[in-house]
């Protein structure tokens, strides 16, 4: 069992082993979280989903780990949203931390051991900014911010593989007017009116978001990290900045491996709440079993973009029936034969196939965490699960065996077998057809129609909501 798990560095492009489970001490595992001003959606999931697998796998192989992950709980869409709610920005980041934990919960993602609050560690993040001010790589503007200056950093634009004339031309140009340099980037953004503000030697103001991460994952988990991980649209430049702030900090490597999960894709495009081209993952899992969702993360290689699709998801919720449909077949046969003894020959046969498939699935997880190959043969396994079902000489105990390492095994890639389907998914796709039966009637101005139709929803239980993007509708009970 000991030997190493191979993940792909993002800043050498290559495999790297992390030390055999034996050598490797408690492995320090940093992924960054959510902003708190929205609910998440599928894509940032699929990340956070990505990051749970790896856990899992690392404690099966016999790794010690330490997940910290932060919460943005400071942020301008934060603010922005709260100015327009005239509630504190506070309040807004604790609303969606609860969503947020809930959905986590909801799609089986075990919370990270560590779950840092950017605004619990500010005094930590000023002063490590007052060191990189001392050592001459920020400084401060007149207005009170403090930039970093990115050329100071020779590593700048390796971890994304740009030279800096390409970032230059790339970045975006903000407009703060104390910068020296286009492709420095804010530590420190003073105060204006209206806004949170912390004290500081520059003056009162708030952090900016890299730093935020450079200074946790030091402060929370200690340097060096072995894993850092994130989305990959997180790899420039917030991965870029984190890694020149923290080894201008401390020269000595502060990710020794960097771990990037691919971009969840919406008709070919990035899935993002700005572009508005996908909803919140609350509104898929009204519809889909959060399992099934997790089974259709398990369809591309984490490092590889996903292309989401009705179709995709249907098929990703066929298979969870059958995924499920094996244990439960697997279950009512052993109460049937109970403590049966069999022929030898056919026990000894099923757990030798049973052993080869563990072999092949701890061999696909230990390569770069290739979950697709990893699902292939649990689905092999659950075909021959239930052919030995149909085996008259089978022993109960080799079933047992066989059984508790199917579950264990999908347990390890985050799909939980025993569960029965948290959706009813006839009465969900009866709502959605009288949804869209009132939205033609809508459209065709035939009131009396519509009305009728939303009666008969409200009497299933169903809110609707009439949008500038159609009609949207939630369960009576559900909280908005
Ligand atoms: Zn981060």
């Amino acid at each position: 069992m000991d030997r190493p798990i191979a993940l792909r560095d993002t800043l050498t492009g290559e495999r790297v082993p992390l030390d055999p489970p034996a050598a490797a001490g408690t492995v320090r595992l940093y992924y960054c979280g959510p902003t708190v001003y929205g609910d998440l959606h599928i894509g940032n999931f699929r990340t956070l989903a990505t990051f749970d697998v790896l856990r899992r796998a690392l404690a099966r192989f016999g790794y010690r780990v330490q997940a910290a992950m932060n919460i943005t709980d400071i942020d301008d869409k934060m603010i922005r949203r709260a100015a327009e709610e005239g509630v504190a920005t506070s309040e807004v980041a604790r609303r969606y931390e609860a969503r947020f934990l809930e959905d986590q919960a909801a799609m089986g993602i075990a919370p990270p051991d560590r779950m840092p609050r950017a605004t619990e560690y500010i005094e930590a993040m000023v002063e490590d900014i007052a060191h990189l001010v001392e050592r001459g790589a920020a400084y401060a503007a007149p207005d009170g911010s403090v930039y970093f200056r990115a050329r100071a950093y020779p590593g700048y634009g390796a971890l994304s593989g740009q030279n800096l004339d390409a970032i230059r031309v790339g970045a975006r140009v903000e407009p703060e007017a104390g910068k020296e340099d286009d492709l420095d980037f804010a530590l420190w953004k003073a105060h204006r009116p209206g806004e949170p503000a912390w004290p500081s030697p520059w003056g009162p103001g708030r952090p900016g978001w890299h730093i935020e991460c450079t200074t946790m994952a030091a402060r929370v988990l200690g340097r060096p990290l072995d894993i850092h991980g994130g989305g990959s649209d997180l790899v420039f430049p917030h991965h870029e900045n984190e890694r020149a702030q923290a080894e201008a900090l401390d020269p000595d490597p502060f990710a020794r491996r960097w771990v990037h999960a691919g971009l969840l894709l919406m008709d070919g495009v990035k899935a993002s709440k700005s572009l508005g081209n996908v909803g919140p993952l609350r509104e898929l899992r009204r519809r889909y079993d959060p399992m099934a969702v997790r089974l259709f993360f398990l369809t591309a290689h984490y490092a590889h973009p996903l292309s989401w699709s009705e179709e995709a998801m249907d098929a990703a919720r066929a298979a969870l029936v059958r995924v499920r449909e094996v244990a439960t077949r697997a279950r009512a046969h052993l109460r049937a034969i109970a403590g049966r003894a069999g022929s030898e020959a056919v026990d000894l046969a099923l757990d030798a196939q049973v052993r080869r498939a563990v072999q092949a699935f701890d061999d696909a997880l230990r390569d770069d965490l290739n979950a697709p190959a990893a699902n292939a043969v649990l689905f092999d396994l659950g075909r021959t699960i239930n052919q030995a079902v149909g085996e008259p000489e089978l022993g109960s105990e080799a079933l047992a065996r066989a059984l508790g390492t199917y579950v264990d095994l999908w347990g390890v890639l985050g799909v939980d077998v025993g569960g029965e389907t948290a959706v009813d998914e006839d009465r969900v796709r009866r709502v959605e057809a009288l949804v869209s039966a009132r939205q033609a009637a809508r459209m065709r101005r035939d009131w009396a129609e519509a009305d009728r139709l939303r009666a008969e929803l409200e009497a299933m239980g169903v809110v609707i909501e009439d949008t500038r993007e159609g009609a949207r509708w939630r369960w009576q009970t559900e909280r908005v």
